[in-house]
Formats: structure tokens, sequence, C-alpha cells
């Protein structure tokens, strides 16, 4: 019973690495994250103000506050 348990626990992994590790595991971590995210201070690439990410106007690479959007 326990030799299964570990069987299926390196199973899980391989199939975890064999997929580059992008497998979303815990959402509680992914929604903290994103909230982090979403509070960061990106600047403003025309005038260099600081605004958070969930303010800011994303253009490919690139930030723009509300001014510059
Ligand atoms: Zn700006």
């Amino acid at each position: 019973m326990f030799l299964k348990i570990v069987l299926l626990i390196a199973l899980v992994y391989i199939l975890y690495r064999a997929f580059g590790g992008k497998i979303e595991l815990p959402k509680a971590k992914s929604k903290e994250s994103k909230e982090i995210d979403q509070n960061t201070l990106v600047e403003c690439c025309k005038c260099s103000v600081y605004i958070t990410r969930k303010e800011a106007t994303k253009r490919g690479d690139k930030f723009y506050c509300e001014d510059c959007a």
C-alpha cells in the first residue's frame, strides 16, 4: 500500500516535470501571487511616474499611466 502511494507521487512528479512545471497547483496560491502582482509598482515608460500594476495600461512589454494611456 505504501509503495503504491510512493509510485503515485513519483508518477505525478514525473508528469509535472514533463509539463515544465506549468501546471497550476493550489488555486489560493495563484490568487495570492496575482494580487501581489496587481499591487506591484511599475514605471510609466513615457513620463516615468510610478503607478500600481492594476492602474497601469499595458501595451506589449511597456506600461503607461492613466495620462499617457
Ligand atoms: Zn505617464
